[in-house]
Protein backbone atom coordinates (compact mmCIF):
# COMPACT_ATOMS: atom_id res chain seq x y z
CA UNK A 1 0.00 0.00 0.00
CA UNK A 2 1.45 3.52 -1.07
CA UNK A 3 1.69 5.89 1.53
CA UNK A 4 -1.13 8.57 1.96
CA UNK A 5 1.61 11.20 0.69
CA UNK A 6 2.77 9.16 -2.63
CA UNK A 7 -1.07 9.21 -3.54
CA UNK A 8 -1.65 10.99 -6.43
CA UNK A 9 -5.03 10.48 -8.05
CA UNK A 10 -6.42 7.57 -9.94
CA UNK A 11 -4.76 8.41 -13.54
CA UNK A 12 -1.47 7.87 -11.51
CA UNK A 13 -2.85 4.79 -9.67
CA UNK A 14 -3.92 2.96 -12.48
CA UNK A 15 -2.45 4.22 -15.75
CA UNK A 16 -1.55 0.94 -17.29
CA UNK A 17 -5.21 0.69 -17.46
CA UNK A 18 -6.32 3.80 -18.81
CA UNK A 19 -5.70 5.65 -22.07
CA UNK A 20 -2.92 8.28 -21.33
CA UNK A 21 0.42 8.67 -22.15
CA UNK A 22 3.01 10.82 -20.58
CA UNK A 23 2.51 13.80 -22.69
CA UNK A 24 -0.87 13.80 -20.80
CA UNK A 25 -0.83 16.67 -18.23
CA UNK A 26 -2.76 15.16 -15.26
CA UNK A 27 -5.49 16.81 -13.95
CA UNK A 28 -5.81 15.89 -10.18
CA UNK A 29 -7.63 16.63 -7.19
CA UNK A 30 -5.84 12.91 -5.59
CA UNK A 31 -9.37 11.24 -6.46
CA UNK A 32 -10.19 7.97 -5.36
CA UNK A 33 -8.82 5.80 -2.99
CA UNK A 34 -11.83 5.98 -0.98
CA UNK A 35 -12.71 3.59 1.88
CA UNK A 36 -14.56 0.56 1.82
CA UNK A 37 -16.63 0.57 5.21
CA UNK A 38 -17.88 -2.72 6.61
CA UNK A 39 -21.59 -2.42 7.13
CA UNK A 40 -22.38 -4.77 10.11
CA UNK A 41 -26.27 -3.29 10.34
CA UNK A 42 -26.59 -3.97 6.30
CA UNK A 43 -25.51 -7.21 6.82
CA UNK A 44 -27.20 -7.97 9.55
CA UNK A 45 -30.60 -6.93 8.20
CA UNK A 46 -29.73 -9.29 4.58
CA UNK A 47 -28.94 -12.52 6.37
CA UNK A 48 -26.37 -14.57 8.57
CA UNK A 49 -23.95 -15.48 5.48
CA UNK A 50 -24.45 -11.85 4.02
CA UNK A 51 -21.49 -9.45 4.37
CA UNK A 52 -21.89 -5.80 3.06
CA UNK A 53 -19.47 -3.22 2.17
CA UNK A 54 -20.06 0.60 1.11
CA UNK A 55 -17.71 2.38 -0.99
CA UNK A 56 -18.55 5.43 0.19
CA UNK A 57 -17.81 7.64 -3.29
CA UNK A 58 -19.35 10.63 -1.27
CA UNK A 59 -15.11 11.08 0.09
CA UNK A 60 -14.25 12.04 -3.00
CA UNK A 61 -12.86 15.57 -3.59
CA UNK A 62 -16.12 17.75 -4.77
CA UNK A 63 -18.31 14.87 -3.00
CA UNK A 64 -19.46 12.25 -5.47
CA UNK A 65 -17.68 9.80 -8.06
CA UNK A 66 -17.89 11.93 -10.98
CA UNK A 67 -14.94 13.28 -9.66
CA UNK A 68 -12.80 9.84 -10.75
CA UNK A 69 -13.99 10.46 -14.58
CA UNK A 70 -13.74 13.70 -14.69
CA UNK A 71 -9.73 13.61 -13.77
CA UNK A 72 -9.18 11.78 -16.83
CA UNK A 73 -11.95 13.47 -19.22
CA UNK A 74 -10.35 17.09 -18.28
CA UNK A 75 -6.81 15.93 -19.04
CA UNK A 76 -7.66 14.78 -21.98
CA UNK A 77 -9.19 17.91 -22.87
CA UNK A 78 -6.08 20.00 -21.59
CA UNK A 79 -3.95 17.31 -23.43
CA UNK A 80 -7.06 17.84 -26.72
CA UNK A 81 -5.78 22.02 -26.39
CA UNK A 82 -9.63 22.45 -25.75
CA UNK A 83 -10.60 26.01 -24.88
CA UNK A 84 -14.01 24.60 -23.50
CA UNK A 85 -16.26 22.02 -21.88
CA UNK A 86 -19.95 21.78 -21.33
CA UNK A 87 -21.86 19.24 -19.48
CA UNK A 88 -25.70 18.60 -18.72
CA UNK A 89 -26.30 17.80 -15.23
CA UNK A 90 -28.35 16.63 -12.47
CA UNK A 91 -25.80 18.28 -9.67
CA UNK A 92 -22.37 16.29 -9.21
CA UNK A 93 -21.23 16.27 -12.64
CA UNK A 94 -21.70 20.05 -12.97
CA UNK A 95 -19.62 20.57 -9.31
CA UNK A 96 -16.66 18.21 -9.97
CA UNK A 97 -16.20 19.17 -13.99
CA UNK A 98 -16.57 23.16 -12.42
CA UNK A 99 -13.47 22.06 -9.83
CA UNK A 100 -11.40 19.97 -12.67
CA UNK A 101 -11.80 22.31 -15.27
CA UNK A 102 -11.15 25.66 -12.83
CA UNK A 103 -7.78 23.81 -11.61
CA UNK A 104 -6.87 23.13 -15.21
CA UNK A 105 -8.05 26.82 -16.44
CA UNK A 106 -10.55 25.74 -19.18
CA UNK A 107 -14.26 27.20 -19.63
CA UNK A 108 -16.43 25.14 -18.08
CA UNK A 109 -20.43 25.62 -19.21
CA UNK A 110 -23.27 23.79 -17.64
CA UNK A 111 -26.96 22.93 -17.92
CA UNK A 112 -29.34 22.24 -15.33
CA UNK A 113 -32.47 21.63 -14.68
CA UNK A 114 -33.82 25.10 -12.99
CA UNK A 115 -34.96 24.58 -9.24
CA UNK A 116 -34.09 20.63 -9.27
CA UNK A 117 -30.52 20.37 -8.08
CA UNK A 118 -29.64 20.28 -4.72
CA UNK A 119 -27.91 23.54 -2.81
CA UNK A 120 -24.69 22.02 -2.13
CA UNK A 121 -24.29 21.27 -6.11
CA UNK A 122 -24.71 24.64 -7.12
CA UNK A 123 -23.25 26.08 -4.69
CA UNK A 124 -20.16 24.24 -5.87
CA UNK A 125 -20.82 24.93 -9.90
CA UNK A 126 -21.14 28.88 -8.50
CA UNK A 127 -17.32 28.92 -6.69
CA UNK A 128 -15.73 27.29 -9.25
CA UNK A 129 -16.74 30.17 -11.29
CA UNK A 130 -18.72 28.06 -14.18
CA UNK A 131 -21.14 29.20 -16.46
CA UNK A 132 -24.61 27.58 -14.77
CA UNK A 133 -27.34 27.96 -17.21
CA UNK A 134 -30.11 27.06 -15.79
CA UNK A 135 -33.13 25.48 -17.93
CA UNK A 136 -36.30 25.55 -18.63
CA UNK A 137 -36.69 21.47 -18.85
CA UNK A 138 -35.61 18.53 -17.06
CA UNK A 139 -31.88 16.86 -17.48
CA UNK A 140 -32.90 14.76 -20.30
CA UNK A 141 -33.75 18.14 -22.47
CA UNK A 142 -30.29 19.29 -21.00
CA UNK A 143 -28.22 16.64 -22.27
CA UNK A 144 -30.39 16.82 -25.27
CA UNK A 145 -28.95 20.62 -25.78
CA UNK A 146 -25.38 19.97 -25.14
CA UNK A 147 -25.01 16.92 -27.74
CA UNK A 148 -26.41 19.21 -30.20
CA UNK A 149 -23.78 22.01 -29.04
CA UNK A 150 -21.22 20.00 -29.11
CA UNK A 151 -21.48 18.97 -32.39
CA UNK A 152 -21.40 22.42 -34.21
CA UNK A 153 -19.29 24.19 -31.58
CA UNK A 154 -15.89 23.90 -30.21
CA UNK A 155 -16.52 22.24 -27.04
CA UNK A 156 -15.59 18.90 -25.04
CA UNK A 157 -18.71 17.61 -23.74
CA UNK A 158 -17.53 15.94 -20.17
CA UNK A 159 -20.83 14.13 -19.19
CA UNK A 160 -20.58 10.18 -19.45
CA UNK A 161 -20.81 10.32 -22.92
CA UNK A 162 -17.46 10.82 -22.83
CA UNK A 163 -15.50 8.04 -22.76
CA UNK A 164 -12.73 9.00 -20.57
CA UNK A 165 -15.84 9.58 -17.64
CA UNK A 166 -16.40 5.97 -17.81
CA UNK A 167 -12.53 5.36 -18.31
CA UNK A 168 -11.77 7.51 -15.11
CA UNK A 169 -14.64 5.67 -13.16
CA UNK A 170 -13.91 2.16 -13.99
CA UNK A 171 -10.96 2.52 -11.27
CA UNK A 172 -13.62 2.29 -8.53
CA UNK A 173 -13.81 -1.62 -9.35
CA UNK A 174 -9.97 -1.66 -9.61
CA UNK A 175 -9.88 -0.53 -5.80
CA UNK A 176 -12.86 -2.43 -4.53
CA UNK A 177 -11.16 -5.77 -5.98
CA UNK A 178 -7.70 -4.64 -4.92
CA UNK A 179 -8.64 -4.46 -1.25
CA UNK A 180 -11.29 -7.33 -0.78
CA UNK A 181 -8.25 -8.68 -2.64
CA UNK A 182 -10.85 -10.41 -5.03
CA UNK A 183 -14.16 -9.40 -6.80
CA UNK A 184 -17.56 -9.18 -4.31
CA UNK A 185 -20.45 -11.68 -5.31
CA UNK A 186 -22.67 -8.86 -5.76
CA UNK A 187 -22.71 -5.29 -6.41
CA UNK A 188 -24.73 -2.48 -5.90
CA UNK A 189 -25.39 0.72 -7.23
CA UNK A 190 -28.08 3.63 -8.18
CA UNK A 191 -29.11 3.69 -12.15
CA UNK A 192 -29.46 7.27 -13.62
CA UNK A 193 -27.49 7.95 -16.92
CA UNK A 194 -26.12 4.64 -16.77
CA UNK A 195 -22.52 5.53 -16.79
CA UNK A 196 -21.65 4.47 -13.42
CA UNK A 197 -23.14 0.71 -13.49
CA UNK A 198 -21.47 0.69 -16.71
CA UNK A 199 -18.01 1.67 -15.97
CA UNK A 200 -17.80 -0.50 -12.98
CA UNK A 201 -18.77 -3.82 -15.50
CA UNK A 202 -15.81 -2.72 -17.47
CA UNK A 203 -13.51 -2.25 -14.80
CA UNK A 204 -14.79 -6.09 -13.90
CA UNK A 205 -14.31 -7.40 -16.81
CA UNK A 206 -10.72 -5.31 -17.63
CA UNK A 207 -9.48 -6.91 -13.96
CA UNK A 208 -10.84 -10.45 -15.12
CA UNK A 209 -9.15 -10.10 -18.41
CA UNK A 210 -5.44 -9.24 -16.91
CA UNK A 211 -6.25 -12.25 -14.46
CA UNK A 212 -6.32 -9.75 -11.70
CA UNK A 213 -9.64 -11.35 -10.50
CA UNK A 214 -11.07 -14.86 -11.24
CA UNK A 215 -14.67 -14.45 -10.82
CA UNK A 216 -17.06 -11.30 -11.70
CA UNK A 217 -19.68 -10.15 -9.57
CA UNK A 218 -22.79 -10.33 -10.51
CA UNK A 219 -24.39 -6.61 -10.47
CA UNK A 220 -27.46 -4.82 -9.13
CA UNK A 221 -28.65 -1.65 -10.29
CA UNK A 222 -31.69 0.24 -9.08
CA UNK A 223 -33.58 3.13 -10.64
CA UNK A 224 -36.32 5.28 -8.40
CA UNK A 225 -39.66 4.28 -9.42
CA UNK A 226 -40.64 7.54 -10.81
CA UNK A 227 -37.71 6.98 -13.20
CA UNK A 228 -37.30 3.88 -14.13
CA UNK A 229 -37.09 3.85 -17.94
CA UNK A 230 -34.74 0.43 -18.15
CA UNK A 231 -37.10 -1.21 -15.54
CA UNK A 232 -40.39 0.14 -17.70
CA UNK A 233 -38.35 -0.07 -20.92
CA UNK A 234 -39.12 2.65 -22.28
CA UNK A 235 -38.25 6.24 -21.82
CA UNK A 236 -40.27 8.23 -19.02
CA UNK A 237 -41.09 11.52 -20.42
CA UNK A 238 -41.22 13.66 -16.80
CA UNK A 239 -39.34 11.56 -14.05
CA UNK A 240 -40.23 11.94 -10.78
CA UNK A 241 -38.07 11.21 -7.63
CA UNK A 242 -36.45 12.93 -4.22
CA UNK A 243 -33.42 11.61 -5.57
CA UNK A 244 -32.59 14.30 -7.90
CA UNK A 245 -28.96 13.15 -8.54
CA UNK A 246 -30.83 9.84 -10.93
CA UNK A 247 -34.17 11.81 -12.11
CA UNK A 248 -33.22 10.70 -15.75
CA UNK A 249 -35.88 9.49 -18.14
CA UNK A 250 -33.84 8.65 -20.98
CA UNK A 251 -30.14 7.43 -19.97
CA UNK A 252 -27.34 7.59 -22.17
CA UNK A 253 -25.73 4.31 -21.47
CA UNK A 254 -29.02 2.74 -21.66
CA UNK A 255 -27.82 -0.08 -23.82
CA UNK A 256 -24.48 -0.70 -21.94
CA UNK A 257 -26.55 -1.21 -18.46
CA UNK A 258 -28.79 -4.06 -19.90
CA UNK A 259 -25.70 -5.64 -21.00
CA UNK A 260 -24.04 -4.92 -17.72
CA UNK A 261 -27.02 -6.68 -16.58
CA UNK A 262 -27.65 -9.21 -18.82
CA UNK A 263 -23.65 -10.23 -18.90
CA UNK A 264 -23.25 -10.67 -15.39
CA UNK A 265 -26.25 -12.52 -14.29
CA UNK A 266 -27.58 -9.69 -12.67
CA UNK A 267 -30.34 -7.49 -12.18
CA UNK A 268 -32.19 -3.54 -12.83
CA UNK A 269 -35.22 -2.78 -10.76
CA UNK A 270 -36.84 0.05 -8.99
CA UNK A 271 -37.34 1.43 -5.29
CA UNK A 272 -39.50 4.01 -4.17
CA UNK A 273 -38.56 7.51 -2.63
CA UNK A 274 -40.35 5.86 0.61
CA UNK A 275 -37.54 3.31 0.33
CA UNK A 276 -35.08 5.44 -0.37
CA UNK A 277 -35.21 8.06 2.53
CA UNK A 278 -35.79 5.02 4.79
CA UNK A 279 -32.67 3.63 3.51
CA UNK A 280 -30.87 6.75 3.48
CA UNK A 281 -31.81 6.85 7.20
CA UNK A 282 -30.74 3.19 8.03
CA UNK A 283 -27.38 4.35 6.97
CA UNK A 284 -27.16 7.63 8.97
CA UNK A 285 -27.08 4.75 11.70
CA UNK A 286 -24.20 3.27 10.45
CA UNK A 287 -22.63 6.95 11.06
CA UNK A 288 -22.53 6.92 6.84
CA UNK A 289 -24.33 10.15 5.47
CA UNK A 290 -25.09 9.77 1.49
CA UNK A 291 -27.13 11.78 -0.89
CA UNK A 292 -30.79 10.24 -1.12
CA UNK A 293 -29.53 9.15 -4.69
CA UNK A 294 -26.98 6.95 -3.29
CA UNK A 295 -29.33 5.74 -0.92
CA UNK A 296 -30.82 3.54 -3.56
CA UNK A 297 -28.31 0.91 -3.48
CA UNK A 298 -28.98 0.01 0.12
CA UNK A 299 -32.87 0.19 -0.77
CA UNK A 300 -32.64 -2.15 -3.40
CA UNK A 301 -30.53 -4.75 -1.38
CA UNK A 302 -33.19 -4.51 1.35
CA UNK A 303 -35.72 -5.09 -1.18
CA UNK A 304 -34.13 -8.37 -2.82
CA UNK A 305 -33.32 -9.14 0.88
CA UNK A 306 -37.11 -9.28 1.45
CA UNK A 307 -38.21 -11.17 -1.28
CA UNK A 308 -35.72 -13.93 -0.03
CA UNK A 309 -32.98 -13.29 -2.66
CA UNK A 310 -30.29 -13.63 -0.33
CA UNK A 311 -31.41 -16.69 1.07
CA UNK A 312 -31.66 -18.79 -1.90
CA UNK A 313 -28.00 -18.63 -2.55
CA UNK A 314 -26.17 -21.11 -0.59
CA UNK A 315 -22.89 -20.45 -0.36
CA UNK A 316 -21.33 -19.54 3.02
CA UNK A 317 -20.77 -16.66 2.65
CA UNK A 318 -22.13 -13.37 0.22
CA UNK A 319 -19.81 -10.51 -0.25
CA UNK A 320 -21.47 -7.46 -1.19
CA UNK A 321 -20.48 -4.31 -2.07
CA UNK A 322 -22.88 -1.15 -2.56
CA UNK A 323 -21.30 2.19 -3.87
CA UNK A 324 -22.81 5.33 -2.35
CA UNK A 325 -22.31 7.54 -4.61
CA UNK A 326 -22.60 11.00 -3.34
CA UNK A 327 -21.98 12.86 -0.30
CA UNK A 328 -25.12 13.64 2.30
CA UNK A 329 -24.19 17.09 1.97
CA UNK A 330 -25.18 17.71 -1.11
CA UNK A 331 -28.26 18.01 0.27
CA UNK A 332 -28.43 19.07 3.63
CA UNK A 333 -32.36 20.37 2.72
CA UNK A 334 -33.73 16.53 2.43
CA UNK A 335 -32.11 15.58 5.51
CA UNK A 336 -33.38 18.57 7.90
CA UNK A 337 -36.75 18.41 6.20
CA UNK A 338 -37.13 13.96 6.89
CA UNK A 339 -35.97 14.32 10.47
CA UNK A 340 -37.96 16.24 13.76
CA UNK A 341 -36.05 19.75 13.96
CA UNK A 342 -34.18 20.42 16.89
CA UNK A 343 -35.68 21.40 20.07
CA UNK A 344 -35.45 25.19 21.42
CA UNK A 345 -35.55 25.64 25.37
CA UNK A 346 -34.19 28.72 27.31
CA UNK A 347 -30.42 28.18 28.54
CA UNK A 348 -31.13 26.55 31.70
CA UNK A 349 -29.52 23.54 32.83
CA UNK A 350 -32.23 22.09 34.76
CA UNK A 351 -34.78 22.48 31.66
CA UNK A 352 -31.15 20.55 29.39
CA UNK A 353 -31.15 17.66 31.65
CA UNK A 354 -34.60 17.43 32.39
CA UNK A 355 -34.75 17.11 28.26
CA UNK A 356 -31.63 14.64 28.08
CA UNK A 357 -32.39 12.55 30.62
CA UNK A 358 -29.56 12.68 32.75
C1 LIG B 1 -24.43 10.77 -11.16
C2 LIG B 1 -24.98 10.18 -9.92
C3 LIG B 1 -25.70 8.98 -9.91
C4 LIG B 1 -26.07 8.25 -11.16
O1 LIG B 1 -24.99 7.74 -11.85
P1 LIG B 1 -25.12 7.39 -13.40
O2 LIG B 1 -23.76 7.12 -13.84
O3 LIG B 1 -25.73 8.60 -14.03
O4 LIG B 1 -26.04 6.22 -13.49
C5 LIG B 1 -26.12 8.45 -8.70
N1 LIG B 1 -25.86 9.09 -7.55
C6 LIG B 1 -25.17 10.24 -7.51
C7 LIG B 1 -24.93 10.88 -6.20
C8 LIG B 1 -24.71 10.82 -8.68
O5 LIG B 1 -24.05 11.98 -8.62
Amino acid sequence: MALVEDYKGVIKRYKRYLPVSRKTPVVTLQEGNTPLVYSPKISGRLGKNCRVYLKYEGLNPTGSFKDRGMTLAISKAAENKAKAVICASTGNTSASAAAYSHRANLKCIVLIPEGAIALGKLAQALIHKALVIAIRGNFDDALRLVREISLNYPVEVVNSINPYRIEGQKTASFEVCDSLKKPPDFHSLPVGNAGNITAYWKGYKEYFSYKKIYSLPCMLGFQAKGASPIVKGRPVEKPKTLATAIRIGNPASWEKAVEAKHESGGLIESVTDAQILSAYKFLACEGVFVEPASAASVAGLFKLAKEGFFEKKKSKEIIIVCTLTGHGLKDPQIAVKSIKPPLIVDADLRKILKIAKI
